[in-house]
Formats: C-alpha cells, structure tokens, sequence
C-alpha cells in the first residue's frame, strides 16, 4: 500500500475497492462459467470452440490478478472467500444445464456484456483521476470486447451451419 499513491487519487477509494472487487468476483464466475461450459458442451464445432473457450477462461484468469494487484496497492482487501463472490457479482453465473453449445455460447456472451458494463464503469469512474486504474480498466475491457466479439462470430457460424444443412435436407 502505498501512501502517495491512494492520495493522489481523485475519488473515494473505498467506493473504488468495492467495485474492483465486484469485478474480481465477476471475473471467478466468468472463469468458471467458460471452464465447466467447455467441458459439457456437445454439438457443432465443439472441437474448435472448447480451445478457445479454454482460452478465454485463462483471460479471465488474468484480469483478476490485475484486479487482486490494484485492490492492495489501494491498501484494499480482496474478497478472500468464494462464498462473498455471490455477494459481489452483479453478473449472474448461470449453470450450463442444458449443454447445447448455443446455449452455453449465449451464457458467456452474457458474463461478457456485463463484465463490458463493469469495466466501462471503472474506467469512467476513474478517468482523469486514478490513471493507474483506469489502464487497468481499459486493457481489460478491450479484451472484453473482443471476447464478445468471438462469441458471436460463433453464434452466426453455427447458425450459418444449421441453415446449411436444412437446405440439404431439403
Ligand atoms: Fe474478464
Ligand atoms: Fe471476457
Ligand atoms: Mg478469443
């Protein structure tokens, strides 16, 4: 924790922590939400999508260490039991119950746009202000962007797929 550093901030650093720390509660589910996903999904494409949805979970990964670092450099204290994760999230975790992989394509896609909200959030809480957090916001939040990106590229390859083989069919 570094004195000089949380006095130059411009803002209310406990009001900062608390949302670092939805984000890194946030980031845990999305974690979980594309690692469990990527293993129960069937249907088409699986193969190429559950390495990349193994990729995204280890992103996601990487956004809470940048969280968990900036949470105590403001001399904050991270969320320190999974249980207050639920307290936290604003972004639901949704069960992949159902292991159609359009559906659990739509549950990340979800966890994405919140988590695109989040990040919007922080970096215009911060911007002008806690620069230091701001680029942390932004770096993650274009990552964000572009997972969002991806997964609806496969929603429309796959619904491209489908379409396909009907006309097949017919
Ligand atoms: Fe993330
Ligand atoms: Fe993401
Ligand atoms: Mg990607």
């Amino acid at each position: 924790m570094g004195r000089k550093s949380i006095e130059i901030i411009g803002i209310n650093v406990d009001e900062l922590i608390h949302q670092l720390n939805s984000a890194l509660a946030e980031e845990w589910l999305a974690f979980y939400q594309y690692w469990i996903g990527a293993r129960v999904m069937v249907g088409p494409m699986r193969g190429d999508i559950e390495k990349e949805l193994l990729l995204h979970a280890t992103q996601e990964l990487n956004h809470a260490v940048l969280v968990v670092g900036r949470i105590i450099q403001l001399g904050g204290t991270p969320i320190l039991t999974p249980a207050d994760w639920f307290k936290y999230a604003r972004c639901k975790y949704d069960a992949p119950t159902d292991p159609y992989i359009e559906r659990v394509l739509q549950q990340n896609l979800e966890a994405e746009r919140c988590a695109i909200q989040r990040y919007q959030e922080i970096a215009q809480l911060t911007n002008g202000k806690d620069f230091a957090t701001y680029q942390i916001a932004t770096t993650i939040l274009n990552e964000e962007i572009e997972h969002e990106e991806d997964i609806e590229s496969w929603l429309a390859d796959i619904q491209r797929l489908k379409e396909e083989v009907k006309q097949l069919r017919m």
